[in-house]
């Protein structure tokens, strides 16, 4: 399960953020970004962010997922389509080779919201994805 290890990592983030910010002693919301194609579970997410946030600045923080659809393009013959679950990743008008991902696969941390109501000033990285 992953999820344990993304859950880590965006808290890593947070943290982090939270140290350059300076004085923040609780976090109210994490805004996540997460692709269709990602491979997370976001229930299992939450349920792993929750239990690795306690005992950091992020306890009881809120973790927000906005799911991101799959979508594919075919480069011989520019169809766009919904990829889907399970993903169909061959393009449904011509069949051909050459599909690109447009959209799916993202998993980052969009939003992230202080205590006080503030946000960070600088934008997160994405999370990287495990080796
Ligand atoms: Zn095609």
């Amino acid at each position: 399960m992953h999820e344990m290890s993304i859950a880590l990592a965006v808290i890593g983030q947070v943290e982090e953020a939270a140290e350059r910010a300076g004085g923040v002693t609780a976090v109210r919301s994490v805004r996540l970004q997460v692709g269709e194609l990602a491979g997370v579970v976001p229930d299992a997410l939450s349920f792993c962010f929750e239990l690795a946030c306690a005992g950091t600045v992020l306890e009881g923080a809120e973790l927000v997922t906005d799911t991101v659809p799959g979508r594919a393009r075919c480069a011989p013959c520019a169809h766009e389509w919904s990829v889907g679950m399970p993903p169909l990743l061959s393009c449904p008008r011509c069949d051909g080779g050459g599909t690109d991902l447009l959209s799916g696969r993202e998993l980052q941390i969009v939003g992230v919201q202080w205590e006080d109501g503030s946000t960070p000033a600088s934008t997160p990285e994405p999370i990287p994805e495990e080796r």
